[in-house]
């Protein structure tokens, strides 16, 4: 079978600083896969070649059997590509409910964005209450919750999550991956998630891939890392 996503080979840099050499991964229909490495490993870098706002400088990225190496960022959401950004990068000015409805603005069917929304207000209730309070005022947790909902609206067949529990209180963090994980089972969506909490990301994910330096050092099942000692020791913080 096609992989959804296949990166092969990519190369990226920012000016001099190689940031990607040779990365290769897959991403099959149904899965979660997670990009776990040290900061700089160029986990980020891997999302914005995915996501089409950063260029390849060498290999290639193929979505569903096509050649999408450079395809413009705004097309690849059109092909079912979406990104709720680190950062979070929801709109501060604009209510819970305008940038739901930002997130859709790629799409030509309309005609189910009312029960599309209603969904993303089942996942996150917090949000349909705050439905009419602007951006810029949520919590943070709340504003991530609003980041992956606003994604969802692009109605993606692959999202990418960028350190979806990045300053989250305990109590987010472990309420984000079981979302995560209900939009993979429920909703079909696949996902591909970068996450620096790699014990929470690796129980959560289907399969795996370390990235060091730029490249990628080790891939397996997330129950295979997750028992790795080296992994251990390099990433979940015990010996
Ligand atoms: P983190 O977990 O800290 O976010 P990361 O694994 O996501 O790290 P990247 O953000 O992809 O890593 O960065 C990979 C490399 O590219 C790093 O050496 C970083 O300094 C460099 N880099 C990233 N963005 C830029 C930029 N805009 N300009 C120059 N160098 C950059």
């Amino acid at each position: 079978m096609t992989p959804l996503l296949e990166l092969s080979g990519v190369n990226a840099a920012y000016g001099r600083i190689q940031a990607l050499s040779d990365v290769s991964l897959t991403v099959e229909q149904g899965e979660i896969v997670t990009l776990i490495g040290a900061n700089g490993a160029g986990k980020t870098t891997t999302m914005r070649v995915v996501s089409g706002v950063r260029p390849l400088s060498g290999g290639s990225i193929t979505f569903d059997g096509d050649d999408i190496s450079t395809l413009r960022a705004d097309l690849r959401v059109v092909r079912g590509i979406s990104q709720a950004p680190e950062g979070r990068g929801i709109f501060p000015g604009m209510t819970v409910l305008e940038n739901l409805d930002m997130g859709a603005y790629s799409r030509r069917d309309r005609k189910n964005l009312p029960a599309e929304m209603d969904a993303v207000f089942e996942l996150f209730p917090r949000l349909a209450e705050r439905r009419t309070q602007v951006g810029g005022t949520l919590s943070g947790g709340e504003q991530q919750m609003l980041a992956i909902g606003r994604a969802l609206m692009a109605k993606p067949r692959l999202l990418l999550l960028d350190e979806p529990s990045m300053g989250l209180a305990p109590q987010f963090i472990a309420q984000i991956f079981k979302i995560i994980s209900e939009i993979n089972r429920q909703q079909g969506v696949t996902v591909l998630l970068v996450e620096q909490n790699a014990q929470q990301a690796l129980s959560r994910a289907h399969r795996a891939y370390v990235m060091e330096t730029g490249r990628i050092t080790r891939a397996g099942t997330g129950a295979e890392l997750l028992a790795d000692p080296a992994i251990k020791d390099a990433y979940l913080g015990v010996a």
